[in-house]
């Protein structure tokens, strides 16, 4: 019978069974079962899955892909962060003596102000590239723009890094990002 189910039997061989069956109840009582069991097991195998896993599946991926963009973002915006803070700290730090002789002179005066003007500018910039992440984070509207948002702060604050620290000074390698 099981061969008969797997479609196994000759012409001859299937008469056979189909006499026996006609005339012996427990044998058609088996076969009934048998044929319930078979369909039973084509239908488990046949079911396809529930297109909702596969969007529920693409989403998280998606969420996954927008969380790396912000990270990266914000990876590349503390970095700058701390360059530029590099940048400041350490002429500050080695002009902290000098600076109490000098400050009588004029001109060491204007120069002064003009340092902490440019540094006015920097922060100026920091925070706007700060307030692009952030804003991208907030609406999230999807991952192209995020990370539109994230490599334009982090251009943005390099190119003010370029600047301040004079052609030349600063070589941005091609990074692999
Ligand atoms: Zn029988």
């Amino acid at each position: 019978m099981s061969a008969r189910l797997d479609c196994q039997l000759s012409g001859e061989e299937e008469e056979t069974l189909q006499r026996h069956l006609a005339g012996c109840v427990q044998c058609r009582a088996e076969w009934v079962g048998l044929q319930r069991a078979d369909a039973f097991f084509q239908g488990v195998t046949l079911a396809a899955p529930s297109p909702l896993l596969a969007g529920a599946i693409m989403a998280r991926v998606e969420r996954r892909a927008t969380w790396m963009a912000l990270l990266r973002g914000g990876m590349i915006l503390s970095l700058a962060i701390v360059i530029i803070l590099g940048m400041v700290l350490i002429p500050m730090a080695a002009f902290s003596g000098p600076v109490a002789t000098v400050s009588s002179s004029p001109a060491t005066v204007s120069a002064l102000v003009g340092v902490i003007v440019r540094i006015a500018g920097i922060l100026s910039t920091l925070l706007q590239a700060a307030y692009l992440v952030l804003r991208a984070l907030v609406a999230s509207p999807g991952i192209a723009a995020v990370a539109v948002y994230a490599l334009g702060a982090a251009a943005l604050v390099l190119w003010w890094v370029r600047v301040v620290a004079g052609p030349g000074s600063l070589t941005i390698r091609k990074r692999s990002w």
